[in-house]
């Protein structure tokens, strides 16, 4: 098998679990493999970041869509297509130049799946689920985010109710761009809160 190649630690419980559920829901004929792996594709190619990137880059550039999306987060996210499951009840939330926003899932890995695909291991891992809420300032320095002592930084926990996405500030030297532009500085750690769209030296001017 080639099953080591791409996962070289050993299978977490949970995912020997879904494998197994897996295995036998496809035995049983409830649900095809094909069908998984239309998901899974989906959420490969077509669910991710991307999307999250496109909202910020027109919260960015628009600013009535910016305040329908901190007032109405789903409705806004869906006047650009997206939504859909584990993103019921979105909550955007702006950093300001004094406020600095970071989302975690306390209990587990709840995530806004229409706007940033699947979570990276590290949101679902119970050392950053801790100290994202006892330390979130040490969090931030390990993920190279450096925050002024006037900086407050908000930790939100997300949940099956309420899913959080970070609006980052929209970095100086950005001036004139397009949307598409904007986009691309948007990583999905932006949107989790445990980066910031930085301009490289290169892509400036
Ligand atoms: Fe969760």
């Amino acid at each position: 098998m080639t099953k080591d190649h791409h996962h070289p630690h050993p299978e977490s419980a949970v995912e020997l679990r879904a494998r197994a559920l897996e295995a036998l829901l496809a035995e049983r004929g409830l649900v095809s493999t094909d069908a998984i792996d239309a998901v899974v594709e989906l959420y490969e190619h077509d669910v991710g970041p991307q999307n999250g990137a496109k909202v910020v880059a027109r919260a960015w550039v628009d600013e009535e869509y910016r305040a329908r999306l901190l007032g109405d987060a789903n409705g806004a996210i869906a006047e650009l297509g997206f939504g859909g499951a584990e993103g019921d009840n979105m909550v955007v939330v702006a950093n300001t130049p004094t406020i600095h926003n970071m989302v975690v899932c306390t209990l587990c890995s709840c995530y806004p799946w229409p706007v940033l695909g699947l979570p990276p291991s590290w949101y679902k891992s119970p050392p950053y689920r801790a100290r994202a809420v006892s330390e979130p300032r040490a969090v931030l320095g390990e993920f190279g985010v450096e925050l002024g002592d006037d900086v407050e930084i908000r930790v939100w926990d997300s949940s099956a109710e309420v899913r959080y996405l970070v609006l980052p500030l929209r970095p100086s030297g950005t001036e004139g761009w397009s949307e598409a532009e904007l986009a691309a500085i948007v990583s999905r750690d932006c949107m989790i809160g445990t980066a910031v769209p930085r301009v490289l030296d290169s892509a400036a001017g």
